[in-house]
Order: C-alpha cells, then structure tokens, then sequence
C-alpha cells in the first residue's frame, strides 16, 4: 500500500472544512447511484457542472484558442477524479475530488474567493497607522486589448510605490484589479482596488503622484477602512468577478482576455506586507487540516474500486462498505452482455 505523497486537495464549497468536502463527495456519489453506472467520476462531475455546463465549456474553448492547452486541459479534469484515502489512526475514510482552482472555474473560483476573503481577515497584521480603501483608476482609451490595460495600471502603480510620496506615508497594503467593460464603447476598464496601511495622505498630493505615474490625468479614491471587518469583504467583491460577463458573448474577445489573465495574480500584497501568504491556493491550509500527509493511505481511484468490487475482489468491496458507500452490486456483471448495435450504415455495409 501507498502512503499519500502530495497534497490533499479536495474540492471544497465556500465556509466548509475538509471533512465536511469529503462527506460531501461521498455523499453526493451514493446519492447519484454511481454505483449502478460504470463510470462514478464522470457522473459526478457532470452532477458538479449541472447548472455550470455552458460557461464552462466556454472557457475551456476559449483557453484552447488563446493557446493555453495545459490550462485547458487541467480546467477540464476539474472533479473528474475521485479518490478513496483511509486515515491510518483513527480507521476513517476519506473521498477526494481533484480541482483546478482556477478562478475562472465555476466550481474553482467562489472558493478561491472565500479563501482569500479569510485570509485578508486572518492574516492581515494590526496596521501599524490606520487601514484605508484606495481606489487607482487610468482612464480608457480606444480598443486597447486587456494586456495591454493590466500591464500598463501594474506598471503605472510600481512607480507609484517608488515615489518619496508613497515612502513617506504608506507602509503596507494588498490589491486586486478589477476589469469592467464600458456598455456603450465597449472598452476596458481597468481599476486597482488596495487595502493600504497609511498615515493621513493629503488627497491632492496622492492625486498628483498617481498622475504622474500613469503619465495622464487620472482619478483616484481614498476613504478610511471603518470597520476591519469590511476588508475581506470589500476585496472579496472584486475578486468574485474575474471577467465581465458581457465578455462570454464574444469567444475570440473571451479568448485573448483569458490569454491575457493567465499569470496574472489575483491579489498581492506590497510594502511591509510583501510577502505574506495570502496566496488564494490554499493548497498548505489543506493539508494542515487533514493531518499529517504519511497518516493517509492512499487506496484507490473510485472507478476502479467498484470495477474491482463488481469483479469480485473482496478488498475493494470491504474499502467501499467501511467508508460508508455501502454494497456495490454487482449488477453490470449479472446482467447479460448484448454487443452495442453498429449503426445502419455500417451495418449495411458489413
Ligand atoms: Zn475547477
């Protein structure tokens, strides 16, 4: 038998713990009756994408003609692997569900928004000034791709920081980018949106800097963060669209956004800040609160334990009962095997 060597990282909904994800796979699998099916992965993640399907297929479309295979490819394994472990001490059984933990995925990205939501609460340090909003905007310009925007509001915002300005008031903060398109010209937008730990900035001053660094007259917002609580929060809400919605009416446009996206962070942190782990891939959180990585044994691919339980093997049976799936019956086997009729032109032809 194998031990677990890489990380356990399930498929987790938004608020749930590990435990709960994995009874929640099982769950679902027992509820769906993979059991009478000769494929339990595959119904499961058809069960996942229910309501998701189209947009999905969308995106993964979309990154194959922006030329990101692996991406594509990685999208579309998300919950299409179900895996049984048995927790060595206390005899328990767990089921895992692959994800891609892409942003973009429907299953993926509220969890990565939940997550990084609970981390900018739990890991933010106390401010060593006072925690304020700030808002950085540039102002559109016509038919500028998204790369293009996104690269040129990163730049503008480093050379904000390198400012005496900024060195002299800002110690620390963290900051999403939030993409819009304009209805009328259809334009991107795109706007910074930071947490910054700062003493009291004279607005005009913070105005000028910004122009300067974004090399055209641009607007910005500050306002004092009330309640610490609204941080989360206020990243949370732009974080949970990664793409505006008008864009998946336009697949080459969806396309070279995607394109433009991939590697880009989600949220990152600056100044005295840097790097602390606010990463929205929680892959380490995961394994902490499933427990030591060498207590977990690894025992098998679900769809090859019921293949196996139905053959007769009487260990993979016993593994699927202990872990509270019940009996596999061993219907397919029983059942007499009449060959799939070839379809009429063939069969006309033969
Ligand atoms: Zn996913």
């Amino acid at each position: 038998m194998t031990t677990v060597t890489q990380t356990m990282r399930p498929s987790i909904h938004p608020g749930e713990t590990i435990d709960a994800a994995h009874e929640r796979t099982r769950t679902t699998l027992k509820e769906l009756g993979a059991y009478q099916s000769v494929n339990p992965n595959a119904r499961f993640q058809n069960f996942v994408f229910r309501n998701t399907q189209h947009r999905r297929h969308q995106i993964i479309a979309a990154l194959e003609e922006a030329r990101k295979p692996q991406i594509a490819e990685r999208m579309r394994d998300c919950c299409s692997k179900l895996y049984l472990y048995r927790h060595q001490p206390t005899a328990s059984y767990a089921t895992r569900a692959n994800s891609c933990g892409y942003r973009w995925c429907p299953n993926c990205g509220p969890v990565q928004v939940y997550m990084a939501r609970r981390r900018v609460l739990e890991n933010l340090p106390p401010p060593q000034h006072r925690l304020s909003f700030l808002t950085l905007t540039q102002p559109a310009v016509l038919d500028r791709p998204l790369g293009e925007c996104i690269r040129n509001i990163r730049t503008a915002f480093t050379r904000l920081r390198k400012t005496d300005l900024w060195h002299k008031y800002v110690s620390a903060g963290v900051y999403v980018l939030e993409i819009t398109l304009n209805n009328q010209t259809g334009w991107y937008h795109v706007h910074i949106h930071a947490i910054i730990d700062a003493r009291y900035i004279p607005d005009h001053q913070l105005q000028d800097a910004w122009s300067e660094a974004l090399r055209t007259p641009a607007i910005l917002n500050l306002s004092a963060v009330d309640n610490p609580l609204a941080t989360g929060r206020y990243l949370a809400s732009y974080m949970a669209k990664p793409l505006p919605d008008e864009l998946y009416a336009d697949h080459a446009r969806l396309a070279s956004a995607l394109s433009a996206l991939v590697g880009v962070p989600t949220m990152k942190t600056f100044g005295a800040w840097h790097g602390l782990h606010l990463a929205t891939r929680d892959r380490q959180a995961a394994a902490d609160a499933a427990g030591p990585l060498d207590e977990w044994q690894f025992i098998g691919d679900i769809d090859l334990l019921v293949f196996r339980a139905r053959s007769g093997s009487t260990l993979a049976a016993q593994h699927l009962r202990d872990a509270g799936y019940g009996e596999v019956l061993p219907t397919l086997l029983d059942r007499p095997q009449t060959k799939p009729r070839p379809p009429p032109w063939l069969f006309n032809a033969a």
